[in-house]
């Protein structure tokens, strides 16, 4: 999109905005599909849960990775209506439930649908057993999570180790496990961990088969990293080598999928913000923005992503502060970004700011969520 049109888009809408690109959503899919022909992408709804990037990704053909109920029924809410749908194939070919650890009421609620829903320990199998006894399972290993801009390997996975016993226990209890998953990290640019993962999974499926069952599918996770600077590698590299990895180690006949969310939608959006306050600290100058750390840019806190503003207006840069909105010291959006002189009601944009943006914004301080602005849809 040109800086012209956004500029406008912002105007006529007011600030603070998202502006979400479907183009840049389809091409992102597009290119994915490209690389990993074989891998059915799971679009992780919690990068950005906006119903309208649900639909735009059904309707190109992605299939979703959900991690809580109000997600799940997002999803089921704007699949359903839209045709194919074939009751039961049609829920595992198009929801994945990847959150290991569910409340026994979601549970329940899942049951009905007979899910495809994670695991990593005895507990939460028992769980699934008593709750939801028609759900199929995907045990969740861990796996390295070297140099990923957000680890997930302290939280999540069973060790390698406990792998085959856990497969063994879930067949015991009547389940059926469809499935091995691991998740290398979000923004994972050490390419190397999806190597290893790969190779831990091929290990724990051979000797699930030594034991006598057959794990019919691989799923790869998230991680993809998207291309926030020209450090990180291109896609097209990562997807040659896990095509490559994957045509070693597995079956030919197994069913591979992968959770991209970030990948999917980093670059698909840009914030505009306006200038509400200009101070000089130390002689640096300090802007004040209408958004915040609590809202559009809790990606900086939470997902450890630093996002750069840069303005519409033209002219010779230097060094400036910017702080959010809010009264918290913490709010601050940077304390070494490159922005001309500005005024009072300028407007600044961030891009490659649809992931773990405004999807984890907060009310905090009585300032709502920033609006979003949907193009291309
Ligand atoms: C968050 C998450 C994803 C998406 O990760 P990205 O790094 O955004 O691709 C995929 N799978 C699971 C289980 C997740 O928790």
């Amino acid at each position: 999109m040109t800086l012209k049109r956004l500029e406008s888009i912002a105007r006529q809408h007011g600030t603070p905005v998202v502006i979400i690109d479907h183009d840049v959503i389809r091409k992102n899919y597009a290119d994915f599909k490209r690389h990993l022909p074989n891998v059915q992408a799971y679009y992780a709804v919690k990068a950005n849960p906006a119903p309208e990037i649900v639909r735009t990704l059904y309707r190109a053909g992605a299939s979703f990775d959900v991690a809580s109920l109000p997600e799940f029924m997002t999803v089921y809410d704007n699949i359903k209506h839209l045709p194919p749908k074939e009751q039961q194939d049609f829920i595992w070919d198009k929801i994945i439930y990847a959150n290991p650890t569910k409340p026994k009421e979601t549970l329940l609620v899942l049951d009905k649908y007979k899910p495809l829903v994670t695991y990593d320990n005895l507990n939460e199998l028992k769980k699934i057993k008593e709750y939801a006894p028609r759900a199929g399972v995907v045990l969740r290993l861990r796996v390295p999570n070297t140099g990923s801009m957000v680890e997930l390997s302290s939280k999540f996975g069973c060790d390698p180790g406990e792998a085959v016993d856990l497969v063994v226990a879930a067949f015991r209890m009547g389940l059926t496990v469809e499935g091995l998953s691991f998740h290398v990290g979000s923004q994972c640019t050490n390419f190397q961990n999806f190597v290893q993962a790969l190779n831990i999974a091929a290990a724990v499926m051979q000797e699930s088969r030594t034991r006598g069952h057959e794990i019919k599918i691989l799923d790869i996770g998230g991680g993809f990293p998207a291309p926030y600077d020209r450090h990180v590698k291109p896609f097209s590299r990562l997807a040659r080598k896990i095509s490559a990895e994957i045509q070693r180690l597995f079956p030919k006949d197994i069913q591979i999928v992968a959770e991209p969310g970030r990948f999917l939608v980093a670059t698909a959006a840009t914030a505009v913000a306006r200038i509400i306050g200009k101070a000089v600290r130390d002689g640096k100058t300090c802007y004040y923005i209408d958004d915040s750390v609590y809202h559009t840019f809790s990606g900086i806190i939470f997902d450890h992503c630093q996002y750069h503003l840069q303005a519409f207006k033209k002219g010779k840069t230097e060094i400036c502060a910017v702080f959010g909105q809010t009264c918290d010291g913490l709010d601050t959006i940077s304390h070494a970004e490159e922005l001309p002189d500005l005024e009072i009601d300028d407007l600044v944009y961030a891009k490659n700011i649809g992931a773990y943006s405004n999807a984890s914004s907060t009310w905090f301080n009585g300032f709502p969520p920033a609006k979003v602005v949907h193009v291309n849809e």
